[in-house]
Protein backbone atom coordinates (compact mmCIF):
# COMPACT_ATOMS: atom_id res chain seq x y z
CA UNK A 1 0.00 0.00 0.00
CA UNK A 2 1.82 3.36 -0.69
CA UNK A 3 -1.22 5.95 0.42
CA UNK A 4 -5.06 6.06 0.82
CA UNK A 5 -6.12 8.51 -2.75
CA UNK A 6 -10.06 8.87 -2.67
CA UNK A 7 -11.02 5.43 -0.81
CA UNK A 8 -8.00 4.15 -3.40
CA UNK A 9 -4.69 3.24 -2.59
CA UNK A 10 -2.00 4.39 -4.87
CA UNK A 11 -1.18 0.79 -5.44
CA UNK A 12 -4.97 -0.39 -6.63
CA UNK A 13 -5.04 2.86 -8.77
CA UNK A 14 -1.67 1.87 -10.70
CA UNK A 15 -3.39 -1.75 -11.30
CA UNK A 16 -6.39 -0.21 -12.77
CA UNK A 17 -4.07 1.98 -15.33
CA UNK A 18 -4.74 -0.47 -18.30
CA UNK A 19 -8.21 -0.79 -18.13
CA UNK A 20 -8.99 3.00 -17.72
CA UNK A 21 -6.92 3.05 -20.71
CA UNK A 22 -8.99 0.51 -22.99
CA UNK A 23 -11.98 2.33 -21.77
CA UNK A 24 -10.73 5.85 -22.57
CA UNK A 25 -10.27 3.85 -26.27
CA UNK A 26 -13.33 2.39 -26.35
CA UNK A 27 -14.84 5.86 -25.62
CA UNK A 28 -12.90 7.56 -28.36
CA UNK A 29 -14.00 4.69 -30.61
CA UNK A 30 -17.27 5.95 -30.55
CA UNK A 31 -16.26 9.24 -31.92
CA UNK A 32 -18.86 10.89 -29.65
CA UNK A 33 -15.22 13.04 -28.63
CA UNK A 34 -14.92 14.32 -32.19
CA UNK A 35 -18.63 15.92 -32.51
CA UNK A 36 -18.05 20.08 -31.68
CA UNK A 37 -21.22 20.09 -30.40
CA UNK A 38 -19.82 17.84 -27.70
CA UNK A 39 -16.57 19.03 -26.77
CA UNK A 40 -18.13 22.50 -26.19
CA UNK A 41 -21.19 21.40 -24.43
CA UNK A 42 -18.01 19.21 -21.79
CA UNK A 43 -16.09 22.82 -21.83
CA UNK A 44 -19.39 24.82 -21.01
CA UNK A 45 -19.33 22.12 -17.95
CA UNK A 46 -16.13 22.40 -17.13
CA UNK A 47 -16.07 26.55 -17.21
CA UNK A 48 -19.84 25.82 -14.94
CA UNK A 49 -18.49 23.54 -12.44
CA UNK A 50 -14.79 25.46 -11.93
CA UNK A 51 -17.20 28.47 -10.96
CA UNK A 52 -19.07 26.41 -8.56
CA UNK A 53 -16.35 25.16 -6.61
CA UNK A 54 -14.16 28.63 -6.72
CA UNK A 55 -13.98 29.01 -3.05
CA UNK A 56 -12.54 25.25 -2.60
CA UNK A 57 -10.19 26.12 -4.98
CA UNK A 58 -8.88 29.47 -2.95
CA UNK A 59 -8.68 27.38 -0.10
CA UNK A 60 -6.89 24.59 -1.82
CA UNK A 61 -4.17 27.02 -3.29
CA UNK A 62 -4.09 28.93 0.27
CA UNK A 63 -3.33 25.59 2.22
CA UNK A 64 -1.25 24.37 -0.78
CA UNK A 65 1.20 27.66 -1.57
CA UNK A 66 -0.32 29.96 0.82
CA UNK A 67 -2.11 31.99 -2.58
CA UNK A 68 -4.59 34.83 -1.90
CA UNK A 69 -7.71 34.47 -3.11
CA UNK A 70 -6.81 37.43 -5.60
CA UNK A 71 -3.50 35.97 -6.60
CA UNK A 72 -5.01 32.56 -7.30
CA UNK A 73 -8.07 34.15 -9.23
CA UNK A 74 -5.36 36.19 -11.77
CA UNK A 75 -2.94 33.65 -12.08
CA UNK A 76 -4.49 30.42 -11.87
CA UNK A 77 -8.56 30.38 -12.33
CA UNK A 78 -9.01 33.29 -14.73
CA UNK A 79 -6.27 31.98 -17.10
CA UNK A 80 -8.24 28.66 -17.62
CA UNK A 81 -11.56 30.42 -17.70
CA UNK A 82 -10.18 32.68 -20.86
CA UNK A 83 -8.71 29.69 -22.37
CA UNK A 84 -11.94 28.24 -22.28
CA UNK A 85 -14.42 30.90 -23.30
CA UNK A 86 -12.07 31.12 -26.01
CA UNK A 87 -12.71 27.38 -27.01
CA UNK A 88 -15.94 27.63 -26.88
CA UNK A 89 -16.13 30.42 -29.18
CA UNK A 90 -13.89 29.55 -31.87
CA UNK A 91 -14.27 25.77 -32.08
CA UNK A 92 -16.45 25.32 -34.87
CA UNK A 93 -14.04 27.46 -36.90
CA UNK A 94 -10.88 26.20 -35.92
CA UNK A 95 -12.48 22.55 -36.32
CA UNK A 96 -13.64 22.79 -40.10
CA UNK A 97 -11.05 21.58 -42.38
CA UNK A 98 -8.97 23.97 -43.43
CA UNK A 99 -8.88 24.44 -47.83
CA UNK A 100 -5.13 25.35 -48.80
CA UNK A 101 -3.90 25.67 -52.16
CA UNK A 102 -3.78 23.07 -54.79
CA UNK A 103 -0.90 23.41 -57.04
CA UNK A 104 -0.66 22.40 -60.90
CA UNK A 105 0.04 18.99 -60.21
CA UNK A 106 -2.61 17.81 -58.45
CA UNK A 107 -4.99 19.22 -61.12
CA UNK A 108 -8.16 18.80 -60.52
CA UNK A 109 -8.27 18.29 -56.98
CA UNK A 110 -9.13 20.23 -53.43
CA UNK A 111 -6.74 20.26 -51.08
CA UNK A 112 -7.66 20.36 -46.98
CA UNK A 113 -6.07 20.00 -43.30
CA UNK A 114 -8.57 17.91 -41.40
CA UNK A 115 -8.19 18.35 -37.76
CA UNK A 116 -8.49 15.12 -36.12
CA UNK A 117 -7.77 14.61 -32.20
CA UNK A 118 -5.23 12.22 -31.31
CA UNK A 119 -7.07 9.85 -29.14
CA UNK A 120 -6.13 9.35 -25.37
CA UNK A 121 -3.81 12.55 -23.92
CA UNK A 122 -1.40 12.25 -20.50
CA UNK A 123 -1.59 15.36 -18.59
CA UNK A 124 0.81 15.48 -16.30
CA UNK A 125 1.02 18.68 -14.10
CA UNK A 126 3.27 20.35 -11.53
CA UNK A 127 3.06 22.23 -8.15
CA UNK A 128 3.58 25.25 -8.75
CA UNK A 129 0.59 27.06 -10.90
CA UNK A 130 -1.36 23.47 -9.84
CA UNK A 131 -4.74 24.50 -10.79
CA UNK A 132 -3.92 26.48 -13.90
CA UNK A 133 -1.21 24.04 -15.54
CA UNK A 134 -3.43 20.86 -14.97
CA UNK A 135 -6.96 22.43 -16.33
CA UNK A 136 -5.57 24.69 -19.05
CA UNK A 137 -4.21 21.52 -21.28
CA UNK A 138 -6.82 19.60 -20.00
CA UNK A 139 -9.03 22.37 -21.59
CA UNK A 140 -7.03 21.87 -24.94
CA UNK A 141 -6.92 18.53 -25.15
CA UNK A 142 -10.68 18.35 -24.57
CA UNK A 143 -11.36 21.14 -27.36
CA UNK A 144 -9.37 19.36 -29.52
CA UNK A 145 -11.93 16.50 -29.01
CA UNK A 146 -9.75 13.64 -27.41
CA UNK A 147 -9.85 11.90 -24.07
CA UNK A 148 -7.92 12.79 -21.70
CA UNK A 149 -5.76 10.77 -18.21
CA UNK A 150 -5.00 14.04 -15.62
CA UNK A 151 -1.87 13.63 -13.23
CA UNK A 152 -2.17 16.31 -10.93
CA UNK A 153 1.29 17.13 -9.00
CA UNK A 154 1.31 15.52 -5.24
CA UNK A 155 3.32 17.73 -3.97
CA UNK A 156 0.27 20.44 -3.93
CA UNK A 157 -2.25 17.77 -2.14
CA UNK A 158 -4.82 20.15 -1.42
CA UNK A 159 -4.98 21.22 -5.04
CA UNK A 160 -5.01 17.59 -6.70
CA UNK A 161 -8.08 16.59 -4.66
CA UNK A 162 -10.28 19.42 -5.36
CA UNK A 163 -9.54 19.03 -8.99
CA UNK A 164 -10.16 15.28 -9.12
CA UNK A 165 -13.61 16.25 -7.12
CA UNK A 166 -14.27 18.37 -9.53
CA UNK A 167 -13.12 15.94 -12.58
CA UNK A 168 -14.80 12.75 -10.68
CA UNK A 169 -17.87 14.67 -10.15
CA UNK A 170 -18.82 16.19 -13.33
CA UNK A 171 -17.16 13.69 -16.22
CA UNK A 172 -17.57 10.24 -17.69
CA UNK A 173 -14.62 8.13 -16.25
CA UNK A 174 -14.32 6.81 -19.89
CA UNK A 175 -13.60 10.43 -21.21
CA UNK A 176 -11.59 11.95 -18.16
CA UNK A 177 -9.82 10.32 -15.53
CA UNK A 178 -7.90 11.21 -12.57
CA UNK A 179 -4.64 9.32 -11.10
CA UNK A 180 -3.51 11.34 -8.01
CA UNK A 181 -0.42 10.12 -6.57
CA UNK A 182 3.70 10.60 -6.65
CA UNK A 183 6.24 9.49 -9.13
CA UNK A 184 4.86 5.41 -9.07
CA UNK A 185 1.68 6.41 -10.20
CA UNK A 186 3.39 8.58 -13.07
CA UNK A 187 5.74 6.06 -13.97
CA UNK A 188 2.32 3.56 -14.17
CA UNK A 189 1.04 5.93 -16.73
CA UNK A 190 4.33 6.27 -18.39
CA UNK A 191 4.51 2.37 -19.10
CA UNK A 192 1.35 2.67 -20.94
CA UNK A 193 0.73 3.97 -25.05
CA UNK A 194 -0.92 7.11 -25.42
CA UNK A 195 -1.90 8.62 -27.86
CA UNK A 196 -0.42 12.02 -26.78
CA UNK A 197 1.61 13.37 -23.62
CA UNK A 198 1.96 16.68 -22.06
CA UNK A 199 4.29 16.98 -19.89
CA UNK A 200 5.52 20.48 -18.05
CA UNK A 201 7.67 20.48 -14.99
CA UNK A 202 11.16 19.58 -14.54
CA UNK A 203 14.04 19.55 -17.54
CA UNK A 204 15.88 16.58 -15.41
CA UNK A 205 11.54 14.55 -15.00
CA UNK A 206 11.06 15.51 -18.77
CA UNK A 207 13.80 13.23 -20.06
CA UNK A 208 12.16 10.61 -18.56
CA UNK A 209 8.93 11.52 -19.91
CA UNK A 210 10.79 11.99 -23.23
CA UNK A 211 12.20 8.23 -22.89
CA UNK A 212 9.17 6.71 -21.91
CA UNK A 213 7.42 8.29 -24.87
CA UNK A 214 9.98 7.14 -27.45
CA UNK A 215 9.11 3.56 -26.46
CA UNK A 216 5.88 4.09 -27.92
CA UNK A 217 6.67 6.87 -30.50
CA UNK A 218 4.49 9.12 -28.95
CA UNK A 219 4.11 12.71 -29.84
CA UNK A 220 4.64 15.10 -26.64
CA UNK A 221 4.65 18.80 -25.62
CA UNK A 222 7.01 18.79 -23.03
CA UNK A 223 7.14 22.14 -21.06
CA UNK A 224 10.01 22.83 -18.85
CA UNK A 225 12.07 24.72 -16.91
CA UNK A 226 15.82 26.63 -17.00
CA UNK A 227 17.30 29.92 -15.69
CA UNK A 228 15.28 33.04 -17.58
CA UNK A 229 17.61 36.15 -17.61
CA UNK A 230 16.55 38.83 -17.20
CA UNK A 231 19.17 42.18 -19.17
CA UNK A 232 19.05 45.52 -17.92
CA UNK A 233 20.33 48.21 -20.27
CA UNK A 234 21.32 51.74 -18.47
CA UNK A 235 18.69 53.24 -20.66
CA UNK A 236 15.32 52.38 -19.00
CA UNK A 237 12.26 54.15 -16.94
CA UNK A 238 14.03 52.62 -13.30
CA UNK A 239 10.82 52.57 -11.50
CA UNK A 240 8.77 50.47 -14.31
CA UNK A 241 11.68 48.57 -15.08
CA UNK A 242 12.10 47.50 -10.52
CA UNK A 243 8.26 46.94 -10.06
CA UNK A 244 8.50 44.50 -13.16
CA UNK A 245 11.30 43.08 -12.43
CA UNK A 246 10.12 42.57 -8.45
CA UNK A 247 6.67 42.03 -9.39
CA UNK A 248 7.69 38.59 -11.72
CA UNK A 249 10.52 37.61 -9.25
CA UNK A 250 8.31 37.20 -6.34
CA UNK A 251 4.87 36.27 -7.78
CA UNK A 252 4.60 32.84 -5.80
CA UNK A 253 7.50 33.81 -4.03
CA UNK A 254 9.41 32.93 -7.09
CA UNK A 255 8.05 30.02 -8.30
CA UNK A 256 7.59 30.56 -11.46
CA UNK A 257 8.53 28.70 -14.54
CA UNK A 258 9.14 31.85 -16.17
CA UNK A 259 10.28 33.93 -13.45
CA UNK A 260 13.48 36.32 -13.87
CA UNK A 261 15.96 34.05 -12.48
CA UNK A 262 18.94 36.38 -12.56
CA UNK A 263 19.87 39.35 -13.32
CA UNK A 264 22.49 40.83 -16.05
CA UNK A 265 22.38 44.83 -15.16
CA UNK A 266 24.85 47.01 -16.98
CA UNK A 267 27.30 48.31 -14.43
CA UNK A 268 26.26 52.06 -15.01
CA UNK A 269 22.89 51.93 -13.20
CA UNK A 270 23.45 48.84 -10.81
CA UNK A 271 22.91 50.27 -7.74
CA UNK A 272 19.86 52.63 -8.79
CA UNK A 273 18.51 49.74 -9.60
CA UNK A 274 19.03 48.13 -6.40
CA UNK A 275 18.24 50.63 -4.58
CA UNK A 276 14.77 50.84 -6.49
CA UNK A 277 14.14 47.49 -6.13
CA UNK A 278 14.21 47.23 -2.14
CA UNK A 279 12.15 50.19 -2.48
CA UNK A 280 9.29 48.22 -4.49
CA UNK A 281 9.70 45.10 -2.15
CA UNK A 282 8.36 47.47 0.53
CA UNK A 283 6.28 48.59 -1.15
CA UNK A 284 4.78 45.62 -2.31
CA UNK A 285 5.17 43.68 0.49
CA UNK A 286 5.37 46.09 3.39
CA UNK A 287 8.74 45.79 5.81
CA UNK A 288 8.29 41.87 6.82
CA UNK A 289 6.84 40.30 3.76
CA UNK A 290 5.92 37.33 6.17
CA UNK A 291 2.97 39.27 7.68
CA UNK A 292 1.90 40.19 3.61
CA UNK A 293 -1.43 38.49 2.94
CA UNK A 294 -0.02 38.21 -0.72
CA UNK A 295 3.59 36.45 -0.28
CA UNK A 296 3.08 32.61 -0.75
CA UNK A 297 5.29 30.42 1.26
CA UNK A 298 8.07 27.47 -0.44
CA UNK A 299 5.78 24.35 -1.34
CA UNK A 300 8.03 22.10 0.87
CA UNK A 301 11.22 22.00 2.74
CA UNK A 302 13.23 20.26 0.57
CA UNK A 303 13.07 22.82 -1.77
CA UNK A 304 13.12 25.65 1.50
CA UNK A 305 16.46 24.03 2.05
CA UNK A 306 17.61 23.79 -1.07
CA UNK A 307 17.00 27.64 -1.74
CA UNK A 308 18.36 28.12 1.78
CA UNK A 309 21.92 27.04 0.46
CA UNK A 310 21.72 29.04 -2.07
CA UNK A 311 21.39 32.32 0.26
CA UNK A 312 23.93 30.64 2.65
CA UNK A 313 26.84 30.95 -0.22
CA UNK A 314 26.14 34.03 -1.00
CA UNK A 315 26.29 38.07 -0.48
CA UNK A 316 23.28 38.99 0.80
CA UNK A 317 22.37 42.57 -0.24
CA UNK A 318 18.72 42.71 0.54
CA UNK A 319 16.40 39.90 2.84
CA UNK A 320 17.78 36.40 3.48
CA UNK A 321 15.10 36.28 6.35
CA UNK A 322 13.71 32.67 6.81
CA UNK A 323 11.59 30.27 8.97
CA UNK A 324 11.80 26.79 7.83
CA UNK A 325 8.58 25.90 10.37
CA UNK A 326 6.02 28.58 8.23
CA UNK A 327 8.24 27.45 5.13
CA UNK A 328 9.13 30.96 4.60
CA UNK A 329 11.59 32.79 2.71
CA UNK A 330 12.08 36.51 2.24
CA UNK A 331 12.10 38.48 -0.97
CA UNK A 332 16.30 38.06 -1.12
CA UNK A 333 18.52 39.93 -3.57
CA UNK A 334 22.57 38.86 -3.94
CA UNK A 335 24.99 40.92 -5.13
CA UNK A 336 28.74 40.53 -6.55
CA UNK A 337 27.33 37.21 -7.89
CA UNK A 338 29.73 35.07 -9.79
CA UNK A 339 28.78 32.50 -12.55
CA UNK A 340 30.84 29.73 -10.46
CA UNK A 341 27.83 30.59 -7.05
CA UNK A 342 25.62 27.82 -5.90
CA UNK A 343 22.61 30.48 -6.74
CA UNK A 344 23.85 30.22 -10.42
CA UNK A 345 24.01 26.08 -10.80
CA UNK A 346 20.73 25.80 -11.03
CA UNK A 347 17.32 27.00 -11.64
CA UNK A 348 16.28 28.75 -8.51
CA UNK A 349 12.51 28.73 -8.44
CA UNK A 350 12.12 30.89 -5.34
CA UNK A 351 12.37 34.11 -3.87
CA UNK A 352 16.19 34.42 -4.90
CA UNK A 353 17.24 37.03 -7.25
CA UNK A 354 20.86 37.23 -8.01
CA UNK A 355 22.49 40.12 -9.76
CA UNK A 356 25.29 40.01 -12.32
CA UNK A 357 26.53 43.08 -13.92
CA UNK A 358 28.13 43.53 -17.68
CA UNK A 359 30.17 46.68 -18.83
CA UNK A 360 28.88 46.18 -22.77
CA UNK A 361 25.92 44.18 -24.09
CA UNK A 362 27.99 41.90 -26.02
CA UNK A 363 29.38 40.84 -22.88
CA UNK A 364 25.21 39.99 -21.14
CA UNK A 365 24.67 38.05 -24.88
CA UNK A 366 27.71 35.91 -24.49
CA UNK A 367 26.66 35.00 -20.97
CA UNK A 368 23.28 33.72 -21.77
CA UNK A 369 24.29 31.82 -25.15
CA UNK A 370 27.43 29.94 -22.97
CA UNK A 371 24.36 28.57 -21.25
CA UNK A 372 21.10 26.32 -21.53
CA UNK A 373 18.24 27.78 -24.07
CA UNK A 374 16.39 29.24 -21.27
CA UNK A 375 12.30 29.30 -21.12
CA UNK A 376 12.16 33.28 -21.16
CA UNK A 377 14.23 36.47 -21.78
CA UNK A 378 13.58 39.55 -20.58
CA UNK A 379 15.42 42.83 -21.72
CA UNK A 380 14.46 46.20 -20.43
CA UNK A 381 16.03 49.52 -22.60
CA UNK A 382 14.34 52.35 -24.10
CA UNK A 383 16.85 51.65 -26.98
CA UNK A 384 15.05 49.79 -29.13
CA UNK A 385 18.15 48.85 -31.41
CA UNK A 386 20.05 46.99 -28.01
CA UNK A 387 16.68 45.14 -27.34
CA UNK A 388 16.08 43.60 -31.16
CA UNK A 389 19.97 43.48 -30.90
CA UNK A 390 19.92 41.09 -27.50
CA UNK A 391 16.50 39.12 -28.87
CA UNK A 392 18.20 38.37 -32.49
CA UNK A 393 21.56 37.07 -30.82
CA UNK A 394 19.76 35.16 -28.47
CA UNK A 395 16.99 31.32 -28.20
CA UNK A 396 14.71 31.06 -25.64
CA UNK A 397 10.90 29.78 -25.53
CA UNK A 398 9.47 33.25 -25.43
CA UNK A 399 10.87 36.44 -24.35
CA UNK A 400 9.19 40.18 -23.21
CA UNK A 401 10.82 43.50 -23.71
CA UNK A 402 10.26 45.73 -20.73
CA UNK A 403 8.34 43.21 -19.06
CA UNK A 404 8.52 40.00 -17.07
CA UNK A 405 6.19 37.28 -17.36
CA UNK A 406 3.22 38.73 -19.50
CA UNK A 407 4.05 37.19 -22.86
CA UNK A 408 2.56 33.71 -21.34
CA UNK A 409 -0.83 35.91 -20.56
CA UNK A 410 -0.88 36.71 -24.01
CA UNK A 411 -3.28 34.51 -25.63
CA UNK A 412 -2.11 34.22 -29.13
CA UNK A 413 1.35 34.21 -28.44
CA UNK A 414 2.44 30.20 -28.43
CA UNK A 415 3.66 29.32 -25.04
CA UNK A 416 6.75 26.86 -24.76
CA UNK A 417 10.16 26.38 -24.39
CA UNK A 418 13.35 26.00 -26.74
CA UNK A 419 16.00 23.31 -26.53
CA UNK A 420 16.56 22.16 -22.51
CA UNK A 421 13.54 24.55 -21.81
CA UNK A 422 11.00 22.29 -24.07
CA UNK A 423 9.79 20.71 -26.85
CA UNK A 424 6.00 22.22 -28.67
CA UNK A 425 3.85 25.31 -27.05
CA UNK A 426 0.16 25.86 -26.48
CA UNK A 427 -2.25 28.42 -25.14
CA UNK A 428 -5.00 29.16 -27.35
CA UNK A 429 -5.35 28.36 -30.68
CA UNK A 430 -1.82 26.90 -30.42
CA UNK A 431 -3.16 24.30 -28.01
CA UNK A 432 -5.82 23.72 -30.38
CA UNK A 433 -2.99 22.64 -32.85
CA UNK A 434 -1.62 20.98 -30.24
CA UNK A 435 -3.60 18.52 -29.38
CA UNK A 436 -4.55 17.95 -33.08
CA UNK A 437 -3.29 15.85 -35.86
CA UNK A 438 -3.30 17.85 -38.79
CA UNK A 439 -3.87 15.52 -41.45
CA UNK A 440 -3.38 16.15 -45.22
CA UNK A 441 -6.03 15.33 -47.41
CA UNK A 442 -6.02 15.47 -51.48
CA UNK A 443 -9.93 14.89 -52.49
CA UNK A 444 -9.03 14.28 -56.56
CA UNK A 445 -11.36 14.52 -59.24
CA UNK A 446 -12.52 11.32 -60.95
CA UNK A 447 -13.67 13.50 -64.15
CA UNK A 448 -10.07 14.94 -65.61
CA UNK A 449 -6.67 12.69 -65.22
CA UNK A 450 -3.31 13.93 -66.63
CA UNK A 451 -1.53 10.86 -67.87
CA UNK A 452 1.60 12.89 -67.56
CA UNK A 453 2.98 10.65 -64.30
CA UNK A 454 1.93 7.24 -66.08
CA UNK A 455 4.74 4.62 -67.48
CA UNK A 456 5.53 4.57 -70.61
CA UNK A 457 5.82 8.53 -70.28
CA UNK A 458 5.07 10.56 -72.99
CA UNK A 459 7.28 13.48 -72.63
CA UNK A 460 11.75 13.66 -72.68
CA UNK A 461 13.05 14.34 -69.30
CA UNK A 462 13.96 17.77 -70.54
CA UNK A 463 10.53 19.09 -71.46
CA UNK A 464 9.45 17.47 -68.61
CA UNK A 465 12.01 19.68 -66.80
CA UNK A 466 10.55 22.87 -68.38
CA UNK A 467 7.03 21.75 -67.89
CA UNK A 468 8.09 21.19 -64.00
CA UNK A 469 8.53 25.00 -63.42
CA UNK A 470 4.84 25.96 -64.43
CA UNK A 471 3.01 22.79 -62.74
CA UNK A 472 3.38 23.56 -59.26
P1 LIG B 1 8.69 17.64 -11.44
O1 LIG B 1 9.30 17.38 -12.74
O2 LIG B 1 9.35 17.21 -10.20
O3 LIG B 1 7.21 17.03 -11.37
C1 LIG B 1 6.22 17.26 -12.34
C2 LIG B 1 5.34 16.04 -12.47
O4 LIG B 1 6.13 14.93 -12.83
C3 LIG B 1 4.61 15.67 -11.18
O5 LIG B 1 3.27 15.36 -11.50
C4 LIG B 1 5.39 14.47 -10.68
O6 LIG B 1 4.57 13.54 -9.98
C5 LIG B 1 5.93 13.85 -11.94
N1 LIG B 1 7.21 13.19 -11.73
C6 LIG B 1 8.21 13.58 -10.90
N2 LIG B 1 9.26 12.73 -10.98
C7 LIG B 1 8.92 11.78 -11.88
C8 LIG B 1 9.58 10.63 -12.40
N3 LIG B 1 10.80 10.29 -11.99
N4 LIG B 1 8.93 9.88 -13.31
C9 LIG B 1 7.70 10.22 -13.74
N5 LIG B 1 7.02 11.30 -13.28
C10 LIG B 1 7.62 12.07 -12.36
O7 LIG B 1 8.47 19.22 -11.49
P2 LIG B 1 7.94 20.15 -10.36
O8 LIG B 1 8.93 20.23 -9.26
O9 LIG B 1 6.52 19.79 -10.04
O10 LIG B 1 7.90 21.56 -11.13
C11 LIG B 1 8.99 22.43 -11.17
C12 LIG B 1 9.64 22.49 -12.53
O11 LIG B 1 8.67 22.61 -13.54
C13 LIG B 1 10.53 23.71 -12.69
O12 LIG B 1 11.70 23.33 -13.36
C14 LIG B 1 9.71 24.66 -13.54
O13 LIG B 1 10.47 25.58 -14.27
C15 LIG B 1 8.99 23.70 -14.40
N6 LIG B 1 7.75 24.29 -14.89
C16 LIG B 1 7.63 24.55 -16.20
C17 LIG B 1 6.48 25.17 -16.67
C18 LIG B 1 6.29 25.49 -18.12
O14 LIG B 1 5.18 25.83 -18.47
N7 LIG B 1 7.29 25.38 -18.95
C19 LIG B 1 5.46 25.50 -15.77
C20 LIG B 1 5.64 25.20 -14.42
C21 LIG B 1 6.79 24.59 -13.98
Amino acid sequence: MISTLNGTTASEKIEQVPSVLQRHKEFFNTGITKDVGFRIDQLKRLKEVILENETEIYDALKKDLNKSPFTTFMTEIAMVLGEIDLFISKLKKWSKPKKVRTGMVNFKATSKVYYDPYGTVLVIAPWNYPFQLTMSPLAGAMAAGNCVVVKPSEIAPATSAVMTKIIQENFVEDYISVFEGGVPVSQALLNERFDYIFYTGSTQVGKIVYQAAAKHLTPVTLELGGKSPCIVDNDIQLNFTAKRIIWGKLLNAGQTCVAPDYLLVNSKIKDQLLEKMTEVIEEFYGKDAATSDEYCRIISEKHFMRLSGMIDDAEVYYGGERNMEDLYIGPTILDNVKASDTVMQEEIFGPILPVLSYDSIEEAIDFVNEREKPLALYVFSKNKKLAKKVLHETSSGGACINDTIMHLASEDLPFGGVGASGIGAYHGKHSFLTFSHQKAVLNKSSVIDVPLRYVPYKVSLSAFKQMAKFIR
